[in-house]
Order: structure tokens, then C-alpha cells, then sequence
């Protein structure tokens, strides 16, 4: 039966982001899930160190959140949004904007973190010429960044490895550097992060006139490799938004609601941004939903009599699902309730200490850290922090260790991705952060004696 599964799915799958000829050599599926752990098909257990892609909240199996959605069947699973809303899509846009950045007061929903992005996109562009203002029709987006895998994200995105392929597809716009302390010429965080600024204002300076908005994710650059940016990089962005009439563009799909110990990572820097997307966590990574959320503002932009075509033509059929905006709702209930966010920054400190006893690994070039958003960049050399060669797969061949040892993870390129959810307790981190350790040692242990050979 089991195997039987197994060569179905080996048959008629195809899965994001997989080559599946990986998949084949190392097939996986999950039957079930309680609390932080999720079960294969043969009763094997993995603690979900990567919260199923950067979403789990409470864990699996939640009760509160299996009964808002059992509780919501009761009345209606879906009905549409377009020129009509429904109760829980109502409730959960005013909690939203009671919990977000001040100046945000609509909500505009969609199924995913790219949509949430496309949406942005196509405001910010919209706003300018609902406005008359019809040269401002260009993007900045940073460099490395990640906003989803639609045209649109994809046009402002900048991994190389992900979206070289497309690049006659695009839409082309500028792009702007991101510090990366790391691997900078500057060790200094403020230096790399001033001579970034810099450059951003040069960019303004010439192009603002034809600049609709700026994108940029929200304090890490998850994809990329859970790059933190220096204090002060994001408010500096902000300051030069404002000073250049630039609509500011806040990617908080990774980072929103307590993933780095604060309900959205903006916080941190008291930036107040023009549009914001979130997903992944808000429904406790139950269900589908996304949102992008803007000011009056912009709102106002595009309120006016029909027949001046100032509408916003854009919707998708599950938009304002009720199924998700319900389970949704229990979870922003559980964050208040269970003090989750508080509770993060907390744990964060001790999880900080955990990972500092990785630094002594051989291989361990970089720790990187905000609250449970976590990346460790794996080097051949410590000292010229030259990577491993690339077709040794490192990052990989480590996940597939962890997953041997109990527990799931996807690396970004030899970035080891530690994303627990957000319940996770001190003792399970302690077990999560010793099976890195192991997988660690034992897989950069064997490559770099056979590189050296
Ligand atoms: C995951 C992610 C997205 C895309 O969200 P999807 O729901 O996968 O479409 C966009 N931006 C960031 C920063 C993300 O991490």
C-alpha cells in the first residue's frame, strides 16, 4: 500500500521547486501531523524545522483552528468577493488593520504571497497614473530578492538561480544593492549599509519622475539566504521613499506575524510602509490566504465614478475564501491569547545561544538570525570564506541527513534554513538545533575531505 503511494506519486506528480529526478532518489510523503512534528507514510517522525515552508504557527493539529474551520462549514465554505464580501472576510480585515502599521487601512486579498505581490505592484502602478501622473510606471527592487514565482514577483525578484531562465519575460526595472555583511568589503554593518543607501539615492536622484514604487522584503531577505539587514538599512529606505515620492513596497509574506518577534518585522524600525503584503502565517499555515494592505491614501486613488475607469481591475475566484479568513481569524485570537509574538522575542534569546554552540563547527562560515528566522551559510574555507563547489550539493546532502535524523528542512544553496514554528519550546529547539549539529558535522565533514583528495 505504502510503496503503492509512493510510485503514484513518482507517476503523475510534478513538485514546486523539485527536481524531480531528486524526488525520485529520495521520495517523501506526509500522512499527518501533531504539535511540531509531521509523520510519512511509514509512521516515521520529523520535527518540522522549516514550519512546511516558513508557515507553521501553533503546530499542527491545532484544535481552536481545526474547529474555526469545522465551525465555518457549519455556515458556508466559500462565496465570492467581487462587488459583495462575506462576515469572516470583514472581521479579519478589521483585525488586520488594527494590528498593522499604522497607516494602513484597506485590505485587498488574494491565495498567495506572489499574488499579494502582484497586487502591490499593480496599485503602486495604477495609483500614479489614476493620479495623472503617468511617467512613474517603474519598479526598484533589490538585489536578491524574492517576492514569488508569478511573472510580476519574478520581474522584481533577482536570484539568479531561480530566474535567470525568464529574463526575456520580464519587465525590466532597476535594481538597488542589499548589505550583505558577510560577504561585503566591509565587515562594518553601518559602512555596507551606508554605501547601499548611497547608491539607492543616486538611483532617486536621477529616475524618481519615472519611479512608481520600491520593493524590498521586510528586515531578512528570506530567499536569498536569510539575509539580515544592518539597523537602520530599512528605515533608511523609508526616509529615501519619502524624500523622492516613491511608494514604499513591504514584503512581509516570510516575516509577518511574529516570525521575527514582532507581529510584522517592520516594526523593528517603526517603518510605516505605503502597500504590504502578508501570507504564509496568517492563517497559521492552514489555508490559502494572502493579503496586500495600503492607506487611504492610495485607496482614495482609485474611488470615483465608474465611468472614469478608475477601478481596480484585478481579483482572483477564491478571493476573501471564508474558510481561510476564518481559520485566520482563530489564529490572530491564538496570538493575542497565547502572547505569541512576546513569547518569540523570548525565545529568540535563548535560541540565539543555541546556535552560537554551531560556530565551532569546521564549516560554519555565517550565523544569521531574526527572532525564529534563521539561516547558517556553510563555507568550505572559514578563513576566505570560499563556498563549497557548487555541484557538491552540500546544502542538499545535509537536508537529506536531517531528514534521516528527524527532522525536515530545505536549504537555500549550502544556507541551512532553521524556520521552527512559532510554538516551539525551548526543549524541542534544544533537539532540533543538536540533529543540525549532527547533520552538519557528519555531511561537510565527508565532502571536504573528499574535496581536498
Ligand atoms: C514565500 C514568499 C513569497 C511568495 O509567497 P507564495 O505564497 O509562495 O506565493 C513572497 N515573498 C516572500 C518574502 C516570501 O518568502
Amino acid at each position: 500500500m505504502t510503496n503503492d503511494l509512493i510510485e503514484k506519486s513518482k507517476k503523475h506528480l510534478w513538485l514546486p521547486f523539485t527536481q524531480m529526478k531528486d524526488y525520485d532518489e529520495n521520495p517523501l510523503m506526509i500522512e499527518s501531523g501533531n504539535g511540531i512534528k509531521v509523520k510519512d507514510i511509514n509512521g516515521k517522525e520529523y520535527y518540522d524545522g522549516f514550519s512546511s515552508v516558513w508557515l507553521n504557527v501553533h503546530g499542527h493539529r491545532k484544535k481552536e483552528l481545526d474547529d474555526a474551520i469545522t465551525n465555518q462549514l457549519g455556515k458556508i465554505a466559500h462565496s465570492t468577493l467581487l462587488g459583495m464580501t462575506n462576515v469572516p472576510a470583514t472581521e479579519l480585515a478589521e483585525k488586520l488593520v488594527e494590528i498593522s502599521p499604522e497607516q494602513l487601512t484597506r485590505v485587498f486579498y488574494s491565495d498567495s504571497g506572489a499574488e499579494a505581490m502582484e497586487i502591490a505592484l499593480k496599485m503602486a502602478f495604477q495609483y500614479w497614473q489614476n493620479r495623472g501622473k503617468s511617467n512613474k510606471q517603474k519598479f526598484v527592487s533589490m538585489r536578491n530578492g524574492y517576492h514569488g514565482d508569478t511573472i510580476g514577483a519574478v520581474s522584481i525578484g533577482s536570484i539568479d538561480l531561480f530566474h535567470h531562465v525568464y529574463g526575456p519575460l520580464m519587465f525590466k526595472g532597476f535594481k538597488a544593492p542589499i548589505p550583505y555583511v558577510y560577504r561585503s568589503n566591509s565587515s562594518d554593518p553601518a559602512v555596507c549599509r551606508d554605501e547601499c543607501l548611497h547608491i539607492l539615492e543616486q538611483l532617486f536622484v536621477e529616475h524618481h519622475h519615472e519611479i512608481a514604487a520600491l520593493s524590498i522584503e521586510s528586515m531578512v531577505q528570506g530567499a536569498a539566504g536569510m539575509i539580515v539587514m544592518p539597523d537602520g538599512f530599512l528605515a533608511g529606505v523609508r526616509k529615501l521613499c519619502t524624500k523622492y515620492d516613491v511608494l514604499m513596497i513591504v514584503d512581509e509574506v516570510a516575516t509577518g506575524f511574529g516570525r521575527t518577534g514582532r507581529m510584522f518585522a517592520c516594526e523593528h524600525e517603526n517603518v510605516q510602509p505605503d502597500l504590504m503584503a502578508a501570507g504564509k502565517g496568517i492563517t497559521g499555515g492552514y489555508l490559502p490566504i494572502a493579503v496586500t494592505l495600503t492607506t487611504e491614501e492610495i485607496y482614495e486613488a482609485f474611488y470615483d465614478d465608474y465611468q472614469t475607469l478608475k477601478t481596480f481591475f484585478h481579483g482572483h475566484s477564491y478571493t476573501g475564501n471564508q474558510l481561510g479568513c476564518a481559520v485566520a481569524m482563530e489564529n490572530l485570537r491564538l496570538f493575542d491569547s497565547e502572547k505569541i509574538v512576546g513569547d518569540v522575542a523570548r525565545k529568540s534569546n535563548d535560541l540565539h545561544a543555541m546556535l552560537r554552540d554551531l560556530q565551532s563547527l569546521a564549516h560554519v562560515g555565517d550565523i544569521r538570525q531574526l527572532g525564529f528566522m534563521c539561516g547558517i551559510e556553510l563555507v568550505q574555507s572559514k578563513e576566505t570564506k570560499a563556498p563549497f563547489p557548487a555541484h557538491k550539493r552540500v546544502g542538499y546532502q545535509v537536508s537529506l541527513k536531517m531528514r534521516e535524523l528527524g527532522m525536515l528542512t530545505r536549504p537555500l544553496g549550502d544556507v541551512i534554513v532553521f524556520m521552527p514554528p512559532l510554538v516551539s519550546s525551548k526543549k524541542e529547539l534544544k533537539e532540533m538545533v543538536a540533529i543540525m549539529k549532527e547533520a552538519i558535522d557528519l555531511c561537510t565533514s565527508e565532502v571536504s575531505s573528499a574535496v581536498e583528495h
